[in-house]
């Protein structure tokens, strides 16, 4: 964190957390196409002066709606492969130039302001509550085979994995 320049430090603490969530993630939330599936964020427009089923299909990001993406569909609804989206990107989602935040720095910032605002407090919270036997003492124990067996009603599972045998208590 040292090295982070004061515009990038700026511009973190400047920006809406929806637009850190999206660069944290390093990727937007678009809409999957998928047939037969209402998909609220994604629309299509009739391309001027065109047949056959030309559209142009527009998307937006859910998450941080600052982010749009289209593409223009080949006649009878195909893609003229290698067609790609093309992007219009609102500038309040982009860093100063040459400022250098990642998605590392967006990350740290949505924990950041987590932490500070009792989010993570909250979700500790909620998390031991669903574990009476309480967290970091073998709560975490439905991750294992053996208690994924156990939870299946099947036998103690032994030797499965080359080299590990899974005690029974
Ligand atoms: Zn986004």
């Amino acid at each position: 964190m040292s090295e982070m320049s004061v515009e990038a430090r700026d511009w973190l603490h400047a920006a809406d957390d929806d637009v850190l969530a999206c660069r944290g993630a390093g990727r937007h939330g678009f809409d999957k196409l998928r047939r037969n599936r209402p998909m609220t964020n994604t629309h299509t427009m009739p391309v001027l002066g065109s047949r056959n089923g030309v559209v142009m299909i527009v998307q937006t990001c859910p998450d941080c709606r600052m982010v749009e993406r289209t593409m223009v569909t080949a006649p009878r609804g195909s893609i003229d492969l290698p067609a790609k989206w093309r992007y219009r990107v609102d500038p309040r989602y982009r860093s100063p130039k040459g400022s250098g935040v990642t998605g590392r720095m967006a990350l740290a910032e949505t924990v950041r302001r987590m932490d500070e605002d009792g989010t993570i407090a909250k979700m500790s919270a909620a998390a031991s509550a669903r574990q009476p036997t309480g967290a970091g003492d073998g709560g975490d124990d439905m991750g294992s085979p053996r208690a994924a067996s156990q939870a299946q009603g099947g036998t103690p599972v032994s030797g499965v994995v080359p080299g590990v045998t899974f005690k029974t208590p």
